[in-house]
């Protein structure tokens, strides 16, 4: 089953040229898809309006076969992992990933406690689970913001040039840690980048978008046959 569906999606910031024209696209359980082109082409805007950040001017969003355009991002049941990681420097690593639980009245501390361990231990974090995130490098950063997406059991993970703020030699390690990762945890993922070889090297699928027009859609073996 697709977990998210995207059916003749269209947006248009004021009287601009849409930033996005007509992409459908069917993302299977599971499956792991790249959103890649060039800067502007489009790949943020779709991805918020994935998640529900921003409102589609035209078409359908479907996710668990469920249309939600006008539903908010609490109630889609996904996590975003932003290019900035968004951790909160004052809290420590453990409460960092147990800070989405937290939100949710009534929750139970031993519960919390349980998936912030499980998640610690996917993640190989247990040994970090008392620091502050600036005293963490960047991978183990960017382990803490996928830990938090993990704990939300979400439908899909949602990933927004996730490593472009680290040095060439992290960004490889990382890139080897998000595909192991996902196929650990088989959670449906969406990962945008510009950069080729993350789109090349991380996904089942690659879509490559062009100044909002979805161009192609092919796996990595397929792309390298024909390119
Ligand atoms: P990408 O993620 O591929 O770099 P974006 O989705 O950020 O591309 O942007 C696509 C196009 O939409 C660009 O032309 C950009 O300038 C425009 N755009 C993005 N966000 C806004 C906004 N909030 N208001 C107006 N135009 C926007
Ligand atoms: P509640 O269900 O009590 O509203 P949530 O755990 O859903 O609390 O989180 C509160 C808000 O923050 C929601 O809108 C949720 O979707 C959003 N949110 C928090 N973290 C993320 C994330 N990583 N990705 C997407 N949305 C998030």
């Amino acid at each position: 089953m697709a977990t998210i569906e995207m059916k003749n999606i269209v947006k248009q910031y004021g009287d601009n040229a849409p930033a996005v024209r007509d992409v459908s696209l069917e993302i299977d359980d599971g499956e792991f898809v790249i959103l890649v082109g060039p800067s502007g082409c489009g790949k943020s805007t779709l991805l918020r309006m994935i998640v529900g950040l921003e409102e589609i001017t035209s078409g359908d969003m479907m996710i668990g076969g469920e249309r939600v355009n006008e539903k908010p991002p609490r109630d889609r049941n996904l996590a975003m992992v932003f290019q900035n990681y968004a951790l909160y420097p004052h809290l420590s690593v453990y409460e960092n990933i147990a800070f989405p639980l937290r939100l949710h009245k009534g929750a139970k501390e031993d519960e919390i406690d349980r998936k912030v361990r499980d998640a610690a231990e996917t993640l190989e974090l247990t040994e970090f689970l008392e620091r502050k995130p600036a005293n963490l490098s960047g991978g183990q950063r960017q382990r803490v913001a996928m830990g938090r997406a993990i704990v939300r059991d979400a439908q899909a993970f949602l990933f927004d040039e996730p490593l472009s703020n680290l040095d060439a030699k992290l960004r490889g390690q990382m890139r080897t840690e998000i595909a192991r990762l996902q196929r650990k945890l088989g959670v449906t993922t969406v990962y945008v980048t510009h950069d080729q070889t993350e789109a090349m090297t991380l996904g089942d699928r690659v879509a490559l978008l062009k100044k909002g027009v979805l161009q192609q859609v092919a796996t990595p073996r397929e792309l390298y046959e024909k390119p």
